[in-house]
């Protein structure tokens, strides 16, 4: 079982959410805006350059489906399935906080959660070693009961979801490296011990969650809730410290079959959503040791969903460099970004990066011993 397989779908760049200004609703002094800032532009334009360069044929093509309803029931409550469905009869509107939806929203929504779910089918069949899915709208914001952050269904939850329930696997990791909290991972599982959910995100990033530390999960879940708030300005040093000294021992610790990994874009150095100060060499890398523990724990089984990331330009060639990881195939792309990554100030690990992923070392070792 090698190589990666890659799942999209032309109806999620038809997601709609609106003409809304940054998240706001046009109206008063907010003047109308021409596109809600979760357009589909970065992703297609991955698409096209996953196309142009060649890598798109490089990857096995899974076919997209629709989640099932009852493949939604397994996390999200019949009252959030029917609300969205509602809110998209009548036209489109607001779903929650910050999740407007247009009135093919119910049908998008599904399709872009169906398309998490072939990425594990095709990976459990042992069809392929890892699988991408580039999909709208992202999910990794989306609650059991809610829709928040652009996000309509747990795509990623429901991945893992869908690996336990059907295939009958013991331990999932989400390793979740959007640069916004994983909140939505976190509600689904936060009393479950077979989910380890990994969030590494900027501290306070995303108001309407906290993601602090302390949120360690609840009951039998314990310990299986990891919140890495860093803080803004964080560069290469402070992610591959946070990885080294927290993100791997957890995933060596909890030996995973399936590792999910939601993936944003929005902690790179240009997008509009984030102070992060990520390059495509800093994503290719996160790639890479998600990959080995993959190998060293879950017969390589490791499946990406597309999440955040708001800039059009820069955004695209960091998912080429994690996809060119995934397919282990390098196009003959060159990076505009890469050669200025070194001169780039902040990439260095600093002081307080430092210190605040050695407390939250010794914080999650503590939670280990005492739960695991
Ligand atoms: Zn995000």
């Amino acid at each position: 079982m090698t190589g990666a397989g890659f799942v999209t779908d032309e109806l999620c760049f038809w997601h709609d959410p609106g003409n809304y200004a940054l998240m706001l609703k046009p109206g008063g002094f907010i003047e109308p805006y021409n596109r809600h800032i979760e357009n589909p532009d970065p992703k297609r334009r991955l698409l096209n350059l996953l196309g142009v360069s060649g890598l798109r044929d490089r990857m096995l093509a899974i076919p997209s489906r629709d989640a099932t309803e009852a493949e939604l029931l397994r996390l999200h409550t019949p009252a959030h399935l029917a609300h969205v469905q509602a809110v998209a009869a009548g036209g489109g509107g607001e779903l929650g906080i910050g999740a407007p939806i247009s009135a093919n929203g119910w049908q998008t929504a599904r399709r872009s959660a169906g398309c998490a779910l072939a990425a594990v089918d095709a990976v459990m069949s042992g069809q392929v070693a890892r699988a991408y899915a580039l999909t709208r709208p992202p999910g990794h914001h989306a609650e059991p009961e809610r829709s928040m952050g652009f996000c309509v269904f747990a795509n990623a939850a429901l991945a893992a979801e869908h690996a336990i329930a059907q295939y009958g696997l013991r331990r999932v990791a989400i390793v979740d490296w959007d640069v916004h909290y994983g909140n939505g991972s976190y509600k689904c599982f936060e009393s479950r011990a077979d989910v380890l959910a990994i969030s590494i995100h900027q501290q306070a990033g995303y108001l309407f969650v906290s993601g602090e530390a302390d949120e360690v999960g609840e009951g039998a879940g314990r310990g299986f809730s990891l919140n890495l708030p860093l803080p803004p300005g964080c560069g290469d040093g402070a992610y591959r410290e946070a990885f080294e000294r927290v993100v791997l021992p957890a995933l060596d610790a909890f030996r995973p079959e399936l590792i999910i990994v939601p993936c944003g874009y929005d902690a790179g150095r240009f997008d509009p959503l984030g102070r992060m100060l990520l390059d495509g060499v800093t994503f290719r890398w996160m790639t890479r040791a998600v990959m080995d523990m993959a190998e060293r724990h879950a017969q390589g089984r490791l499946v990406f969903t597309h999440e955040g990331g708001y800039c059009p330009v820069s955004g695209p060639f960091f998912g080429l460099a994690v996809l060119e990881e995934l397919a282990q195939s390098q196009t003959e792309v060159v990076c505009p970004f890469t050669a200025q990554h070194a001169k780039i100030p902040g990439q260095a690990l600093a002081d307080h990066q430092r210190d605040l992923v050695g407390a939250l070392a010794n914080h999650f070792n503590e939670l280990r011993q005492r739960h695991w």
